[in-house]
C-alpha cells in the first residue's frame, strides 16, 4: 500500500497548472498571479506628512520645551491633495495635514498636540528631529522594484497593492472548474421521500462546498446510478465541461463498484489502496489532460480524502505554490490506540491553551459517522500500530 505522502506526491507531479487570463482588479481576489509586477511609480509619490501638525525646519525647534516654546509664523495651510505654494524659511512653519505634500525648506513635522496657534503666531512646546513624521518618496515601494512575483496569492493586501501600483488588470491563473458526481443506486436527492434501503446523497453537497472552499468552481452533475452506460455518459459530459472530475463511491471491491471500470475507459487511472484510514480505496488519474479523483463513498472518507488529496491538487491547478495546510504538534487529552496498519486521520477538537495546542477526538470515528467531522476543527495523525498516552504529542492540522 502507498503511504499518503508518496501517493500525494505522485499525484501532484501529474497535476497541470491551468493557463492564465486577464482579470480586472475587482474580480481578481483569491486568484494567483501569473506575471511579475514591478512598480511604475514611487509609493508614496512625494514626501508627505505622517501627522496633522506643522511642517518646520527641525533646527528652529530643537530647543523647544514647555517652559521655553519656539515661536514661528505660519505661512500657509497645506491640505492632503494640494501642493504647497510657499517655502518654509527660518522662523516659519506651514500648517500641514496627514498625507499632504511637504513644503520645500521644511524637514520635519511637529504634531499638533504639542503646539498652540493664535493669530498666525505658533508656539511649539517640544522639539523634533530632522525627518521626524515625514514619509519619503518611494519609502514603501521604489519605482522599478519587483513588488509581487508569479505565484503570489492575491489576498486583500495584494489587491490594495495592485491599486497603489495603478494595475487595473492583472494576469492570473484560471481557477479550476470541477464537476462533481455521486454514484450509487441507494442515493436519494433532497426532497424525495426515502424508500426502504435508500439514503440521502450527502457527499455531493459536501464536495461542492469543499471545492468552493479550495478556490475551485464546482459544477453539480447530480447522481449516476450503478449502471455502467449511465455512469459513463455522465462522466463524459462532466469531463467535457470541467477542468477536473470528482466522483464519489464505487471505487471499492463491491459487486456494484462499477466506477472503476468506467474510469478505466476514460483515461489512465491508478486504483490506489492508500495506507490511511479513513479512505483506503481511491482512484486517481488523468483523462485528456484533466485530473479525475475517484473518492470513496463513505461520507467521512470522501471529505477527508478531498482534504488530503484533492484540495492540494486544485490549489496547484490554480497556480498556488503552498499546497498543504501547515501541521503542528498538539498534546493529546486522551490515550489513543491505533491497531491498524494504516495511519489514522482522526477528527479532533484542537484548542490553544497555555502556549500549546491540545487535541481531543470527536467521539465515534467510523467512516460513516459524519458527525465526527461536524464536531471537529482539525485532524490529528495517529501512526500505524501505536498506542499514545494522554500528554503525548501528535501531528495536527486545522480543517476548513
Ligand atoms: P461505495 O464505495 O459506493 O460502496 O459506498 C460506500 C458507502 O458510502 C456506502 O455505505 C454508501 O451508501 C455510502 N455512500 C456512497 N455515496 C454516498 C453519498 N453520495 N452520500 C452518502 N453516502 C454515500
Ligand atoms: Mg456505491
Amino acid at each position: 500500500m502507498l503511504s499518503v505522502e508518496a501517493a500525494r506526491q505522485q499525484m501532484l507531479n501529474t497535476i497541470p497548472v491551468l493557463p492564465s487570463e486577464r482579470r480586472g482588479i475587482l474580480e481578481c481576489a483569491d486568484y494567483v498571479l501569473a506575471e511579475e509586477l514591478s512598480a511604475a511609480e514611487n509609493i508614496p509619490p512625494f514626501d508627505n506628512s505622517a501627522m496633522d501638525g506643522y511642517a518646520v525646519r527641525a533646527a528652529d525647534v530643537q530647543n523647544a520645551s514647555q517652559e521655553n516654546p519656539a515661536a514661528l509664523s505660519v505661512v500657509e495651510t497645506i491640505a492632503a491633495g494640494y501642493a504647497p505654494t510657499n517655502q518654509v524659511r527660518e522662523g516659519e512653519a506651514a500648517r500641514i495635514m496627514t498625507g499632504a505634500m511637504m513644503p520645500a525648506g521644511a524637514d520635519a513635522v511637529v504634531m499638533q498636540e504639542v503646539t498652540r496657534e493664535e493669530n498666525s503666531e505658533l508656539k511649539i512646546f517640544e522639539g523634533v528631529k530632522k525627518y521626524e513624521n515625514v514619509r519619503f518618496t518611494g519609502e514603501s515601494v521604489k519605482v522599478g522594484a519587483v513588488v509581487m512575483g508569479k505565484g503570489k496569492h492575491l489576498r486583500p493586501p495584494e489587491v490594495s497593492m495592485l491599486a497603489s501600483l495603478n494595475c487595473a488588470e492583472v494576469l492570473v491563473h484560471r481557477k479550476p472548474t470541477v464537476a462533481i458526481v455521486s454514484t450509487g443506486d441507494e442515493l436519494t436527492p433532497l426532497g424525495a421521500s426515502l424508500e426502504p434501503g435508500k439514503i440521502r446523497d450527502s457527499n455531493r453537497y459536501g464536495l461542492y462546498a469543499q471545492v468552493e472552499e479550495a478556490g475551485g468552481i464546482p459544477i453539480d452533475m447530480g447522481i449516476a446510478r450503478d449502471d455502467a452506460a449511465e455512469t459513463e455518459r455522465i462522466f463524459r459530459v462532466a469531463l467535457s465541461e470541467a477542468d477536473a472530475l470528482i466522483t464519489s463511491g464505487g471505487v471499492s471491491v463491491g459487486e456494484h463498484d462499477i466506477v472503476k471500470n468506467v474510469l478505466e475507459k476514460l483515461g489512465k487511472i491508478n486504483f490506489w489502496r492508500v495506507a490511511m484510514k479513513p479512505g483506503k480505496p481511491q482512484a486517481y488519474g488523468i483523462a485528456d489532460g484533466k485530473p479525475i479523483f475517484g473518492l470513496p463513498g463513505n461520507p467521512v472518507s470522501s471529505l477527508v480524502v478531498f482534504e488530503l488529496f484533492v484540495r492540494p491538487a486544485l490549489l496547484k491547478m490554480a497556480g498556488h505554490r503552498a499546497l498543504l495546510r501547515p501541521t503542528f504538534k498538539a498534546v493529546l487529552s486522551e490515550s489513543i490506540t491505533n491497531r491498524d496498519g494504516r495511519v489514522n486521520y482522526m477528527r479532533a477538537i484542537l484548542k490553544a491553551s497555555d502556549g500549546q495546542y491540545t487535541a481531543e477526538t470527536t467521539g465515534p470515528q467510523g467512516s460513516g459517522i459524519l458527525h465526527s467531522l461536524v464536531l471537529a476543527n482539525g485532524l490529528i495523525t495517529i501512526p500505524a500500530g501505536v498506542t499514545l498516552d494522554a500528554g503525548e504529542t501528535v501531528d495536527a492540522q486545522f480543517l476548513f
